[in-house]
């Protein structure tokens, strides 16, 4: 797993803790360091950004070569994980157990583009909190494609839990609408809204998800992004947040993902906080986003 940032990361530190560097030789490190990390998925600005900081960290340093290793990952590591803590945290269990006390389900909808593992991950998501104890209500909400009503049908049938689904080609608010008011009679703890994905720059699309969250009023929405896709995940994050927005992230495929900048570029640029990472393809591959975890990763000591 990002073994391709990783060796980046390590190169960038033993290249400026080899001497003491004037400030042409760092600039010349940091300029090939940002070539380096645009071919990790980290988006140009975020590289310019860790430049800029790791620069002036070490042009005021007066530092021995014994100790600048350490100075350099430990300044890598605080950039990093700033970006993450810049975003506040959403705690989806504390959420879901305010909404509980008043007596009223937690509505999730799940947006992104076909492919990125969506479905997967709603499943992934219905499983943890099945664990926990809640009750959980799946919603087909894709009229669209082809197998997605069967696909999530089927997932809700090895989970055990219930699917509200309509025909291919009926609107998908309405769908939606079901499952919240399903919910609400049944006292249903969660209900989990699939969306259509196709592209990002489909109009209809937009307007169809604007509708949903109109008629429901989701308590949060989810952007599933793909790890592999790099910085068209990027590109489509920001789409999805000009149109409907969301609150938070899951990035899927995180497991496949030799490059690993996609976490950070996501972040920085939607400003939103990843809520859980999906690490394979079973229903217990889906981990709370840990960023300490992803930046020791990336920044282990050889
Ligand atoms: P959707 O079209 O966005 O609903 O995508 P699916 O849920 O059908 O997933 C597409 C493929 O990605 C499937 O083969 C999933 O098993 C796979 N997938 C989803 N999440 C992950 C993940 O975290 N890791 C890996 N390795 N595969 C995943």
């Amino acid at each position: 797993m990002f073994e391709k940032l990783r060796n980046t990361f390590s190169l960038i530190i033993s290249n400026l803790s080899k001497h003491e560097l004037s400030e042409k030789e760092i600039n010349k490190v940091l300029e090939e360091m940002i070539l380096s990390l645009v071919e990790c998925d980290i988006a140009y600005e975020v590289a310019a950004e860790i430049s800029e900081n790791l620069k002036n960290m070490l042009l005021g340093k007066k530092v021995s070569n014994s100790e600048l290793k350490d100075i350099v990952r430990e300044n890598l590591r605080q950039i990093l994980l700033k970006i993450f803590y810049e975003i506040p945290k959403i705690d989806i269990i504390e959420r879901i157990n305010e909404k509980k006390k008043l007596n009223l389900p937690f509505v999730i909808l799940f947006l992104g583009i076909n492919g990125t593992g969506k479905t997967t991950t709603l499943a992934k998501v219905a499983y943890l909190l099945k664990k926990k104890g809640y009750s959980v209500v799946l919603v087909c909400g894709d009229t669209h494609r082809a197998g997605s009503i069967e696909q999530l049908k089927q997932h809700a049938m090895k989970l055990g839990l219930k699917t509200i689904e309509q025909k291919y080609g009926a609107d998908p608010a309405a769908v939606a609408r079901d499952g919240v008011t399903y919910a609400k009679t049944h006292k249903v703890d969660v209900v989990l809204i699939d969306s259509a994905g196709r592209i990002q720059t489909d109009k209809n699309l937009m307007d169809e998800l604007l509708k949903i969250v109109r008629v429901v009023s989701p308590d949060i929405k989810i952007f599933v992004g793909d790890a592999l896709a790099g910085n068209d995940a990027v590109s489509q994050s920001k789409e999805f947040l000009k149109y409907t927005s969301f609150d938070g992230v899951i990035l899927t495929k995180m497991d496949a993902d030799a490059k690993g900048g996609s976490a950070i570029s996501i972040v920085y640029a939607t400003k939103r906080p990843i809520l859980f990472i999906g690490t394979g393809q079973n229903y217990e591959d889906l981990e709370e986003f840990v960023p300490e975890k992803l930046v020791d990763h990336i920044l282990l000591k050889e």
